[in-house]
């Protein structure tokens, strides 16, 4: 069924046929000569990689690592942004008057924030750090803060602008001295959070969570999606390591107006093509749809409707002899249902690896196994 799909990335094939890999280089491809045609370079370059992966790592409610992404992308909107896009008349600090108000300024470089870094014992080269470039400031800064004291840099960071737009929008500055206290006092908050959720791993959860897959293999998740009202369905597939850490994810149309069942076999066999084209093995497979996953599993030959993709789904397996399929409830199957949903607003393929864009990010740090801080609510 899949194989007679009308697929325009079939052309990118050498052999005609369709393949997954063939798409999603096709669809890579794509993207780098979009971003040529638009006259720049720049791409996803290793150091915002490299500087996603130190963030990723770091165990702070997600609306923190939201803004140190937003930060390190130069779009907060600082008065030297607003002054370049014609929005304010001047980029001029307005706590210290200093010339130009940038992300980092406003942040570590202002008058008003140096007396707080100073009273929370970072390595004093810290300050001293080349302030024109967010990204290259935190990738340095990165290097010298000690593994423990990571969090509380980040809290930080996210406290000063917090504490930025208060007197922005007209609140009393406040003094230094509380602002330690409320980084430290968050930063215990987060710890100690962490160790409660640590624990409750051990006693019966209603919620089933996803969970990473043993040292050395690796875990593949799909979902497949359906729009009622267009007839348009979707299939989205995501691979994690051990660590539950992104390895690739991939999201694409399935032919429309499949039947659910269908289209949970659809996302099972794209999926599975899409891991093993790129190596990830051994493999554990899950799916939300418990039927998909007898049928599959199933020694019987496949009688009914969707036997040829059941069959497609077996021959994929048999090539690899430690890949399994198993249910999983839906709680634990969260970035595959969002990957798959996401296929449905977006007619192209779309093929991620090692990092993503926010929203991918945010569905696999929900899923991590201690994550449930994100959902810690800390009244400032
Ligand atoms: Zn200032």
């Amino acid at each position: 069924m899949g194989d007679t799909l009308d697929w325009r990335i079939w052309h990118f094939a050498a052999n005609g046929r369709y393949s997954v890999k063939s798409g999603y280089w096709a669809a890579l491809e794509f993207k780098r000569l979009e971003v040529l045609s638009a006259g720049s370079i720049a791409g996803p370059s290793s150091s915002s990689l490299k500087l996603w992966k130190h963030l990723w790592k770091l165990k702070v409610p997600k609306k923190i690592l939201h803004f140190l992404w937003r930060l390190a992308q130069n779009i907060l909107p600082t008065k030297d942004v607003l002054f370049l896009r014609h929005i304010t008349q001047e980029a001029v600090c307005f706590r210290c008057n200093a010339v130009y108000e940038s992300a980092l300024h406003a942040v570590v470089g202002c008058t008003v924030c140096i007396p707080v870094w100073e009273a929370l014992d970072f390595p004093c080269a810290f300050l001293q750090l080349n302030l024109t470039d967010a990204r290259n400031w935190l990738t340095a800064a990165w290097a010298l803060i000690p593994p423990d004291k990571q969090s509380l840099f980040a809290i930080t960071v996210w406290l000063l602008w917090n504490e930025r737009n208060g007197v922005l929008y007209g609140s009393q500055p406040t003094p230094p001295r509380v602002l330690v206290q409320r980084a430290k006092d968050y930063d215990d908050e987060v710890k100690r959070s962490l160790v409660v959720n640590h624990r409750s791993l051990s006693s019966p959860v209603r919620d089933v969570k996803w969970y990473p897959p043993v040292a050395g293999c690796f875990k593949l998740n799909v979902d497949g999606a359906a729009d009622l009202e267009t007839g348009a369905r979707g299939a989205g597939a995501i691979v994690r390591d051990s660590q539950g850490n992104l390895v690739g994810a991939m999201a694409m149309r399935a032919p429309s107006m499949l039947s659910i069942l269908a289209t949970e076999l659809y996302a099972l066999k794209t999926g599975i093509s899409f891991a093993l084209d790129a190596s990830f093995v051994p493999l554990v497979i899950e799916s939300d749809s418990l039927l998909a996953v007898n049928m599959i599993n199933d020694v019987e030959e496949c009688l009914a409707a969707e036997g040829a993709l059941v069959d497609g789904v077996r021959r994929l397996l048999a090539t690899h002899e430690f890949s399994t399929v198993r249910h999983i409830p839906r709680s634990a199957n969260g970035a595959a249902h969002r990957i798959a949903r996401f296929s449905l607003r977006d007619q192209n393929l779309s093929c991620w690896m090692e990092v993503g864009p926010l929203w991918l990010m945010d569905a696999v740090y929900d899923d991590w196994p201690a994550s449930n801080v994100s959902s810690l609510h800390f009244q400032l």
